[in-house]
């Protein structure tokens, strides 16, 4: 069992009020939904554009979003794109709403990352299980997220913290996002730019080139399991999906 601190637990799955923004511009089926998945507890907001809902997710990002694809200006793809894009909001779950006709665009979201599409006309009992569906999944993919254990080296991002054989290692942000990032994909190869693409924030300033020199100290700081990152030749990092056989 793994403890998390409260505020932690509670980000990850509020017991009430998980909140849901719906982006549809026709008003009936955006007030069914509303209505409905009140009933079920939801917090739910409507917005009939794009750009209202973008601005709403941008000042409080929901739990989960409904996106209709034909919108007038702008279009489900684009703002799903956008929001994909945005380092803050690409882990929003998003459930596509299509009409018929629309296979072609669906299949577009989902690549865009959506997480699932409804098709019009929906009742609002297949609506609710696939939200909970897809909410279920992201605290499952969130859970395992958490805490990433290999060999002496313990990895509990909610805390973020780390541990190597039971003792506390101080590191900077940097460093904490660069390990917590190889280490979730074990065996896979990056290269400096995907490292840096990925834990890049406001007040990061790692550069490709600055790369090298944060591995240079994360191993360091990591003793006994630095060797845990490993350079690939030409190419960038990866961290190790099984202890070496020495
Ligand atoms: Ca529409």
């Amino acid at each position: 069992m793994i403890e998390l601190p409260i505020v932690e637990y509670l980000r990850g799955q509020p017991v009430t009020g998980r909140k849901i923004y719906i982006i549809e511009d026709e008003q009936d089926i955006s007030e069914l939904m509303r209505f409905n998945l009140s009933l079920e507890g939801f917090a739910v907001e409507t917005f009939s554009t794009g750009e209202a809902g973008l601005k709403a997710i941008e000042e409080n990002a929901p739990d989960l979003l409904i996106l209709d694809i034909m919108l007038p200006g702008m279009s489900g793809l684009e703002i799903c794109r956008q929001l994909k894009e945005g380092q803050n909001t690409k882990k929003i779950p998003t459930i596509i709403v299509s009409a018929r006709g629309e296979e072609a665009d669906v299949v577009r979201g989902l690549e865009i990352g959506a997480d699932d599409y409804v098709t019009k006309p929906f009742s609002p009992k297949v609506l609710h299980a696939r939200v909970e569906a897809v909410l279920r999944r992201g605290q499952e993919a969130r859970k395992a997220a958490e805490v990433v254990q290999i060999g002496g080296l313990t990895i509990n991002a909610g805390r973020v913290e780390v541990l190597v054989d039971g003792e506390k290692v101080s590191l900077t942000q940097s460093e904490f996002r660069i390990l917590h990032f190889l280490a979730q994909r074990p065996g896979w190869v990056y290269t400096r730019s995907q490292i840096v693409e990925a834990i890049r924030g406001e007040n990061y300033s790692v550069t490709d080139r600055t790369i090298d020199f944060q591995m240079v100290g994360l191993r360091k700081k990591l003793g006994s399991v630095g060797h845990l990152i490993e350079t690939v030749r030409g190419v960038g990092y990866r961290f190790r999906d099984s202890e070496p056989n020495l």
